[in-house]
């Protein structure tokens, strides 16, 4: 496993385990096989509904709890900095933890800068070991990131090999902030497991089309949390640290970038309507 130090000096697992749309009767089952196979960062959201599954898992698992690193996000329904604070300590409760890893803010909508202080101050009260963003495109994310005491240590961004985040990554790196792909395998949007590119490069290495799209974005020093619910795949996407792509392959496949997302773009504001729809708790699951 390889790990990131983030911009406080915390030690992160660059390649963990993400947890969106698993339901949460699966979840527990979901996160022990993934500590089985290996996974040491557990990526889940409030908005999940499955901080529960992960916390118990864990638990169960006997895994001493430094060596598990977990992430969570509030979502905008907390948002402002008493909703937020109390949010936290439920996340924990649930989560059966003394501490989170990493507590992000779900989306740049809404009191923001409210439940950024809330995250600040948790942080330093030794409830969060590092706190950042998620889905902050960079006019939100350079406001925030220069107006705020303590600066993300990571903005968790749509990140994969159609929508690859090359010049948003430059302004991340520029404040130390790390950045970790949400959607590593766009979900098998665009047609990402039959890409032809992806294919050959793969039949190269001996390696399925996904590990070729995952070790793409980890050689980019991206932190990468892909989901399956099934341990084959989970152990498929864990393999990808025995195999490196060379200059041309990365020059390859960096030319499949379209730059623009696959889901939905965060500053269209038909988007923004539809994430207000959801600030009083998130449907989308
Ligand atoms: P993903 O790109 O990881 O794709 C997951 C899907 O790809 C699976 O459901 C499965 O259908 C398929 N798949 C996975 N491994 C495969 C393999 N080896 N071979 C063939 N098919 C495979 O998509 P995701 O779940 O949306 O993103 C990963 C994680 O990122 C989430 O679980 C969540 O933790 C996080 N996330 C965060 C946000 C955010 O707003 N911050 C949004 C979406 C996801």
């Amino acid at each position: 496993m390889k790990y990131v130090t983030l911009n406080n000096g915390v030690q992160m697992p660059q390649l963990g385990y993400g947890v969106y749309q698993v339901d949460p009767a699966e979840a527990e089952r979901c996160v022990s096989d993934a500590l089985g196979v290996g996974y040491r960062m557990i990526d889940t959201a409030q908005a999940y509904y499955n901080e529960e599954g992960v916390g118990a898992a864990v638990k169960k698992s006997g895994i001493p709890r430094s060596e598990v690193f977990l992430v969570s996000k509030v979502w905008i329904s907390h948002y402002g900095y008493e909703h937020a604070k109390t949010s936290i300590d439920e996340s924990l409760r649930r989560l059966r933890t003394e501490y989170i890893d990493l507590m992000l803010l779900h989306q740049p909508f809404c009191d923001y800068y409210g439940a950024y202080r809330a995250l600040e101050d948790a942080y330093r009260k030794g409830k969060l070991r590092a706190i950042g963003v998620s889905n902050f495109q960079p006019n939100h994310f350079i406001d925030l990131a220069t107006n705020v005491e303590i600066v993300p240590a990571v903005n968790q961004v749509e990140t994969h090999v159609f929508c690859q985040q090359i010049k948003a990554k430059e302004y991340m790196d520029g404040f130390g902030t790390r950045t970790m792909s949400w959607g590593p395998l766009a979900e098998g949007r665009n047609g990402l497991f039959t890409n032809p590119v992806l294919e050959e490069i793969g039949k190269a290495h001996g390696r399925s089309v996904a590990q070729v799209a995952l070790r793409y974005l980890t050689q980019r020093d991206v932190i990468i949390i892909p989901k399956s619910t099934h341990r084959k795949r989970m152990e498929e996407n864990f393999s990808i640290y025995d195999f490196e792509l060379t200059a041309e392959e990365m020059e390859r496949i960096r030319s499949l970038d379209l730059a623009k997302s696959a889901f939905f773009d965060h500053n269209d504001p038909e988007t923004v309507k539809m994430f207000m729809g959801w600030r009083n708790g998130f449907a989308g699951r």
